[in-house]
């Protein structure tokens, strides 16, 4: 059966190749059928922070990975290959250490930090690669055995083969290593835990992992990796390294380009669907021609193979995860309105004018939902008319809640500007144009009766046509005068949203600073 593990060292957060990482696993597990993994990479003890591993069980419950096998937020594990966390596995780690040592694989070293730095400083002078020189690698037993009896601190380290080391990975083809340039690893350190190559290795042949699949920075230890299974006699995984993440200037992805903690998206407003939609085509995509973007993650789980994870680098573009985010609200936001018209005609057939006006306050309303926190508190006074005003800036609000206000108050006070706003040149509108149209508008709208978008338009379309306009001629004076803007929603929707007799009054504000 197939068996994957997402791996993570506890360090308080979420990186989102973190999340890409667990995401890329569990959507491979769950296609084939397999099992998906959670386990954590606590062996270094100075990195120890609090809380860490519950805050990364509830941002991976968040956001919909759901694992088979791992530790809980209780304390308890669930599987049976457990514990799933490594501080918790360190005798099994040292009898494996013992066993490599034994079958000299690995070796005790007993160099003093101020050797080794000097060691490197000298390879560093002498442009040698930085490698452990093998000083240990012979000693004979009895010096062995008097350093330990006399507690003198040691490390284990790996006696790497000089070999060839081959092997394919399934996103990079075939890799392959010359063994001699491979360094040392430490295996054990003198305080008696393993370093992240034993451990994970270990923990990978127990916990029966089928594909390791990880980021492309743990690529040049796989061979470290690959020599271990050997001198244990055990089989290797798959193998499969994901694309480094980077920012736009293809440096490797840092805060410099925003957050790099998935919480932070979290705590923004990120919806969990666009950040899933987002990571997953960070370094993947379905290929073949296929143009769509938005997929839920049960849909991934479908469409998901390795063998379409690209090699070359992903570059994490914030805007496109502002663009995921915009779709999965719209589309969220479209489900909501259905299920309320609905409820106000079964069959969706809003036709008739009252249920049309109930449903567009209900949209309203919705919108209200989406934006009501970055509305200042003036704005809850105005209920009807603010749920109008809302519905023709739905597009933008769906883009960006936070600007709301800037696309809706001069619904609630007129801005000031100079009448040249009335006029336009391409349309041919000046001053005297403007005027004439304007109170063409004021008596047309004078006998709106039933003041909806749909009776407006009808009026003055007709007015339009009886007075030999061109549409723009007599609508763009009317929209300038009703926003005092250069942009804003259409004259018909903002003629609506005002009411009746905000607009006539604004029309002949717009005539008065016409006449002066
Ligand atoms: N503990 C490692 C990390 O923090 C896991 C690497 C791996 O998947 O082998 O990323």
């Amino acid at each position: 059966m197939i068996k994957t593990r997402f791996a993570p060292s506890p360090t308080g957060y979420l990186h989102v190749g973190g999340l890409r990482t667990a995401l890329y696993c569990y959507l491979f597990a769950r296609k084939n059928g397999g099992k998906f993994i959670l386990r954590i990479e606590d062996t270094d003890q100075e990195r120890y922070v609090e809380g860490a591993v519950e805050n990364l069980i509830n941002t991976l419950q968040w956001v919909g990975l759901t694992y088979d096998e791992g530790p809980t937020k209780n304390g308890k594990d669930i599987g049976g290959f457990g514990p799933y966390t490594q501080s918790k596995r360190t005798g099994i780690y040292r009898k494996y250490a013992q066993e490599l040592i034994d079958k000299n694989h690995a070796y005790r070293c007993f160099c003093t930090k101020e050797r080794l730095e000097e060691m490197r400083k000298h390879q560093e002078e002498s442009h040698a690669a930085p490698m452990y020189d093998r000083k240990c690698l012979e000693l004979p037993k009895s010096e062995i055995e008097a350093n330990i009896k006399a507690g003198i601190p040691f490390v284990i380290r790996q006696k790497m083969p000089y070999e060839t080391i081959k092997f394919k990975d399934l996103v990079r083809g075939t890799i392959q290593f010359d063994g001699k340039t491979v360094d040392d690893q430490i295996l054990m350190k003198s305080d008696g835990f393993p370093t992240y190559h034993l451990a994970n290795v270990v923990d990978d042949h127990l916990m029966e992992i089928t594909h390791v699949i990880r980021g492309e920075e743990w690529l040049p230890s796989t061979p470290k990796h690959i020599a271990l299974y050997k001198a244990l006699n055990w089989n290797p995984p798959e193998f499969a390294h994901l694309p480094l993440l980077l920012n736009a200037d293809k440096s490797k992805l840092s805060k410099r380009q925003g957050h790099v903690a998935v919480e932070e998206y979290i705590k923004e407003g990120y919806l969990k669907e666009a950040i899933i939609n987002f990571v997953a085509f960070l370094g993947w995509n379905p290929g073949s021609g296929e143009e769509n973007e938005i997929y839920t993650l049960d849909q991934l789980e479908k469409a998901f193979t390795l063998d379409k994870v690209h090699k070359a680098g992903a570059i994490f573009n914030l805007e496109k995860l502002d663009w995921f985010n915009w779709r999965w609200k719209k589309q969220k936001f479209l489900e909501k309105l259905k299920v309320l018209a609905e409820k106000i005609d079964r069959k969706i057939q809003i036709s008739d004018e009252k249920s049309n006006q109930k449903f567009l306050t209900e949209r309203g309303k919705c919108l209200y939902e989406e934006c009501n926190k970055f509305l200042p508190e003036q704005y809850n006074l105005a209920e009807e008319k603010l749920f109008k005003t809302l519905v023709t800036v739905e597009e933008k609000i769906l883009r960006n809640p936070k600007e709301t206000e800037e696309h809706i108050k001069f619904y609630f006070s007129l801005p000031d500007y100079d009448k040249e706003l009335l006029t336009h040149e391409k349309m041919g509108v000046d001053l005297e144009l403007a005027s004439r149209s304007l109170e063409i508008a004021l008596k047309t709208l004078e006998n709106v009766e039933n003041w909806t978008e749909n009776e407006i338009k009808i009026a003055l379309a007709k007015a339009i046509e009886d007075n030999k306009l061109k549409t723009g001629q007599l609508l763009w004076p009317v929209r300038a005068g009703l926003s005092g803007l250069q942009f804003s929603p259409g004259a018909f929707e903002a003629a609506w949203a005002l009411g009746k007799e905000e607009t006539l009054a604004r029309i002949k504000i717009a005539l008065e600073k016409l006449k002066s």
